[in-house]
């Protein structure tokens, strides 16, 4: 089972008590873009088999929204981080390079 620590409340959640949010760190378009950066927004998602960075809320405790960074294939979990950071903090970028050289980051 995930298991995920809230950086608001510190409580380490299980799956149950959390909502998955999608992809972390997507850049926005809106009026005044083009089409297909709007439908690149709107529905292109990376979906990795690996390292990927995903919003999750945690819905049956503090009710906050976060950010983690997490491999999908293994469910081992880098770390988790406030919703308002806009790219991976140094020290999990870090975590992520010691365990997977081959990541390439999160964009
Ligand atoms: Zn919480």
């Amino acid at each position: 089972m995930l298991i995920l620590e809230c950086p608001y409340c510190g409580v380490k959640a299980e799956e149950t008590e959390l909502s998955p949010g999608g992809e972390a760190h997507l850049k926005r378009f809106g009026p005044g873009s083009s089409d297909d950066e709007f439908e690149a927004y709107m529905f292109a998602r990376k979906n990795p088999k690996g390292v990927h960075c995903e919003r999750w809320r945690h819905a049956y405790g503090c009710g906050k929204w976060f950010l983690a960074a997490r491999c999908t294939a293994t469910l081992e979990v880098f770390g988790t981080y406030l919703a308002q950071t806009a790219e991976p903090p140094a020290e999990i970028v870090e975590k992520i390079k010691a365990k997977r050289p081959e990541w390439k980051g999160y964009s």
